[in-house]
């Protein structure tokens, strides 16, 4: 469900721009998708092209990239992303993370998260 609320945003915040921007059409852009999000991006893309019918999105190419999760430890300060199973309940339990993860230098469970987080757009293009 959460993403046609994220596409809701990101097509409001585009739009938005492309208003400001004088643009006739948006042509191009892409999304930064932080992988702890857990969005599907399939969904997320079919959510984007419904919301945008009609307007100067629609039939945008749409690049997706994404950012790995990211833990640090607050105990040594290493950061590092978690792999495989671990680098999974980052995604749905990302507060009960001391139960699945320890810092790998240092043992600590004093963690969190650092990266990955969030979906945003980084970049854009317009036709005027
Ligand atoms: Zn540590």
């Amino acid at each position: 469900m959460h993403e046609w609320a994220i596409a809701e945003g990101v097509v409001e915040a585009l739009l938005e721009r492309g208003r400001r921007e004088g643009a006739r059409r948006i042509t191009r852009f892409t999304l930064r998708l932080g992988e702890i999000q857990g969005v599907e991006e399939e969904l997320l893309r079919f959510a984007l092209g419904e919301l945008s019918r009609g307007t100067p999105l629609e039939g945008a190419e749409i690049r997706v990239e994404r950012e790995k999760g990211r833990v640090g430890c607050r105990n040594c300060g290493l950061e590092w992303s978690p792999e495989g199973e671990r680098e999974e309940a980052l995604h749905f339990l990302p507060d009960l993370l001391p139960l699945f993860l320890r810092c790998p230098r240092c043992g600590s469970v004093d963690l969190e998260i650092r990266g990955g987080r969030g979906v945003w757009v980084s970049s854009l293009e317009l036709e005027r």
